[in-house]
């Protein structure tokens, strides 16, 4: 096993402090010491102490601090700012769209133009196959919420009050509400808040290269998870599951691609047992994977469909659920029965959001944003992946303009470095001192940049990737 240098716990945050070398006056001043916010995703209560890292300013690929220092943006914010930090057109749809109807909701049959315009574009847009109806949400994880109500209302109205279940993937992230958190399969979202919910089943998380048998082939592995699938489901009874729902590619899990012929064979799985298939490509979609869809990429035919992220190019909030005919006739037939669709939101449909969408799809398709990402792709993960052969790297994995880096020792999924050595975070902050910012989960690194970064910014991306995982591997001797 690998040693580790000078052992101090390092993150993002202590090497934000130590470079800014700020007194506790000036800390105080700027309203960063023990601030009042009760951050999300952040190491608890405790960093009230410590200095977030204060972001200002965004223009292309690059976000600013409150101190002006420059970061290459290699998330797009959270895997949302496809059109990076600065397209006026988007300034422009929001102003212009605030200036005639701020507000107005979709309720009992009232609604507005964007809305309408904009569900329209999007049932043209998703050609995986047909799609009926969009609802509009604020989130991705309002969005697989309403997945859940939606299926649980169709098989009601079906006459099968037992067809409830959910069968999500170990290391999915659907988001953080209650069910979104409880389909999600990370440890992390369901520790101590009494989750998952007891509808929600987990099955066999898609890694090949972690959790292929010796001597298995990535077809085989796939054979061998659609058979647990279908052991899972002939386990619990076909008549209680409802729906399978899954990301194209895993994003918060890992950027977990699928093995070849994955979704070929668990969908056939579902099929058979007639079980729903929820696409999550909250982050799959418009363009990331070098298809307008990931469904487009893997020949997945979902019946239901949640989008969210990338829909508004982070812009202003807004998610969508796209509705397969099928499901969307027997909704409305039930509605029509009971005296309405008894579930939304105030700001579904919100005709800013919808206005700023709008603009961002015309501009995905003026621009051939899905070749933009195809072209861009190769730079981005050849350039990347030509350090897999680093002693601390076991795996870099990932498509279009997506990529994930996992460190570990002996190039072995199974020797992880002790967590207490920080090693994803010390290189994370050693991306951070150069000028990027990186998605630091455990040992794993996130990338996943906006669709106009630059061929020149990739090759920056790439350096200064290079320069910090030299400096990691040197503290890992
Ligand atoms: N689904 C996927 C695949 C996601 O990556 C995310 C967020 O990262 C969500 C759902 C939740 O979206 P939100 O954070 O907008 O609720």
């Amino acid at each position: 096993l690998h040693q580790f240098r000078a052992i101090t716990r390092w993150n993002s945050t202590t090497a934000v402090e130590q470079k800014e070398e700020l007194t506790a006056q000036e800390s105080a001043d700027k309203g960063f010491k023990g601030h009042g916010m009760l951050a999300p995703f952040t190491a608890g209560w405790q960093t009230t102490d410590l200095h977030p890292l204060v972001i200002e300013r965004s223009e292309g690929s690059y976000v600013y601090d409150t101190n002006g220092r420059k970061y290459l943006d290699s998330l797009a914010g959270l895997w949302c700012t496809a059109l990076g930090g600065n397209e006026p057109r988007l300034v422009e749809a929001a102003n212009k769209q605030l200036s005639t109807l701020p507000f107005y909701h979709s309720f009992w049959n009232r609604t507005t133009k964007p809305s309408l315009d904009l569900a329209k574009e999007l049932l043209e847009m998703f050609t995986a196959r047909k799609m009926g109806k969009a609802f509009f949400t604020n989130s991705g994880s309002e969005a697989n919420d309403t997945q859940v109500k939606l299926v649980w209302y169709y098989n009601n109205a079906l006459g099968r009050p037992d067809k409830k279940k959910f069968i999500a993937r170990s290391k999915s992230y659907h988001g953080s509400t209650l069910i979104a958190a409880s389909l999600s399969g990370l440890p992390a979202l369901h520790q101590k808040f009494d989750l998952p919910v007891s509808f929600v089943l987990h099955t066999d998380c898609p890694h090949y290269w972690r959790f292929h048998l010796p001597g298995e082939t990535e077809e085989e592995f796939a054979t061998r998870l659609a058979d647990n699938l279908e052991k899972l489901i002939l386990k619990e009874g076909p008549e209680t599951i409802a729906a399978f729902i899954a990301e194209p590619v895993m994003g918060a899990g890992g950027v977990i691609p699928p093995p070849a012929t994955y979704f070929e064979k668990v969908q056939a799985v579902v099929k058979k047992y007639d079980i729903l298939f929820i696409a999550d490509e909250v982050i799959c979609a418009f363009g990331r994977l070098g298809t307008m869809f990931g469904c487009d990429k893997y020949g997945i035919k979902p019946d239901l469909v949640s989008i969210a992220k990338a829909l508004s190019s982070g812009y202003l909030p807004i998610g969508a659920v796209l509705v397969s005919p099928e499901i969307s006739e027997v909704i409305h037939a039930q509605s029509s029965k009971l005296g309405a669709f008894s579930h939304g939101f105030t700001y579904s449909g919100h005709p800013v959001s919808c206005a700023v969408a709008l603009e961002a799809l015309k501009i995905y398709k003026e621009r051939n944003i899905v070749e933009q990402v195809q072209k861009l792709s190769p730079r981005f993960q050849d350039g990347l992946k030509a350090f897999s052969d680093s002693p601390i790297i076991g795996e870099i994995r990932g498509t279009g303009l997506i990529i994930a880096t996992e460190f570990t020792d002996n190039k072995s999924p199974n020797d992880l470095f002790p967590p207490e050595w920080g090693v994803g975070a010390y290189f994370g902050a050693e991306c951070e001192k150069r000028g990027m910012l990186v998605r630091v989960a455990g040992d794993n690194i996130m990338m996943c940049p906006p669709f106009i970064i630059t061929p020149e910014e990739i090759d920056q991306l790439i350096s200064i990737y290079g320069e910090a995982l030299r400096a990691t591997e040197e503290r890992v001797k």
